[in-house]
């Protein structure tokens, strides 16, 4: 068996893995997208606020669920800051919606690096 053909058989039984998982909770139909439409056999559900929410990437996930930078308006998909009750992707739009102390890295950490 080539490298190829070894992968090619991993991937399929993790997809099969997958929808083995995905049907027992679904009771084997397939799942639309409420962001895109797309009936796929690998979607997905996602609990949040106790809202159930169905999706086929987690790139629809995102696009519906990620809080939006309330400086810059990206969506926040890692850990972003929580300041004056509301969310910024990083320490930089923070600081210019006036949010103090608010820092993406330490200075004293990078000060000794050599590029
Ligand atoms: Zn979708
Ligand atoms: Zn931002």
């Amino acid at each position: 068996m080539t490298a190829y053909g070894l992968a090619s058989l991993l991937r399929r039984q993790w997809i099969r893995d997958f929808f083995e998982l995905y049907s027992y909770t679904n009771g084997g139909t397939m799942a639309k997208c409420e962001v895109c439409g797309n009936e796929y056999y690998l979607s997905f559900e996602v609990i949040a606020a106790g809202n159930r929410h169905v999706f086929d990437s987690f790139e629809c996930a995102i696009h519906r669920l990620a809080p939006v930078c309330s400086h810059c308006g990206c969506r926040i998909i890692g850990h972003g800051i929580e300041g004056k009750d509301t969310f910024f992707c990083c320490a930089n739009c923070a600081a210019q919606e006036g949010v103090k102390g608010a820092v993406d890295h330490v200075r004293d950490d990078v000060t000794n690096l050599t590029i």
